[in-house]
């Protein structure tokens, strides 16, 4: 029965394999290794396995997923609507302004819903704990940088240590993850994933506290090249990495889902 069991898992992997799209065969490669022995041998939990493996998208909770494409693209929508109009006049750039670090920051707190919802789906009050925590910080952080008083060039240190405190809040749950998953295989993928993101984010704002390359230079980057332009870049690649780790919580629970 074991025997059966691998062949047809092997078969719906196959079968998979070659009917997804190639952005995705990264994660479909690891699920392999989502199935531990000891769930191999759990004949009822085979069934439920293979009764949900034909479609990950159809058979897991998709909102998370879509709550961090939601912030990600506000994010993009709020930096775009800022530098393009930007121009305008001086009171209009400041509000731009506000409003592109405040899309960051939606995107900062979007992209915590994904990886604590599918790694404690089968602990829902430390769902509640990890996103209402974040989702608290997130907003002290938004209404700091909307608030005037706090937008002037004397508080970018302490706004950067918002953005800084959001990324180390995420240390508490991805610490606990790591505790609680610490046998499973494809915990190294989603790991390297998430560090990507977490360095992008450091690295970013490094660049957005240090004003480097301008300061060095004054007047050579104003069009192109500036810390703001490469504070954004680091972003998306953040965001990048991120949307490959939801990609494999998505899929992992689509299969596995909560067999506590
Ligand atoms: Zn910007």
């Amino acid at each position: 029965m074991v025997r059966h069991s691998l062949n047809t898992l092997a078969c719906d992997e196959w079968c998979r394999h070659f009917s997804s799209s190639s952005g995705a065969n990264t994660s479909h490669n690891t699920n392999q290794f989502f199935y531990g022995p000891t769930q191999l041998i759990d004949l009822k939990q085979e069934s439920t396995m293979q009764s949900e493996y034909t479609s990950p998208e159809a058979g897991g909770t998709t909102w998370p997923f879509f709550v961090f494409l939601a912030g990600a693209m506000f994010c993009l929508l709020s930096s775009s609507a800022c530098h393009l109009f930007c121009c305008h006049s001086k009171h209009l750039n400041i509000k731009l302004l506000q409003m592109d670090y405040a899309g960051i920051t939606v995107m900062i707190i979007t992209s915590f819903f994904p990886p604590i919802y599918y790694i404690f789906q089968c602990s829902p009050h430390w769902q509640i704990v990890y996103l209402t925590g974040i989702s608290i910080l997130g907003i002290c952080t938004i209404v700091t940088l909307l608030s005037p008083a706090l937008s002037t060039g004397k508080y970018r240190s302490f706004r950067a240590l918002l953005f800084v405190s959001m990324g180390l809040f995420g240390l508490i749950p991805a610490i606990h993850a790591l505790v609680v998953n610490w046998g499973d295989p494809h915990r190294n993928v989603t790991l390297a994933y998430e560090s990507i993101m977490a360095l992008s984010y450091l690295i970013g704002t490094l660049f957005y506290v240090t004003r480097v390359p301008e300061k060095w230079r004054p007047g050579w980057f104003d069009l192109a090249g500036h810390s703001h332009q490469i504070f954004h870049v680091f972003v998306i690649f953040g965001a990048l990495a991120h949307y490959g780790a939801a990609r494999i919580f998505l899929e992992y629970r689509s299969t596995l889902g909560c067999n506590k």
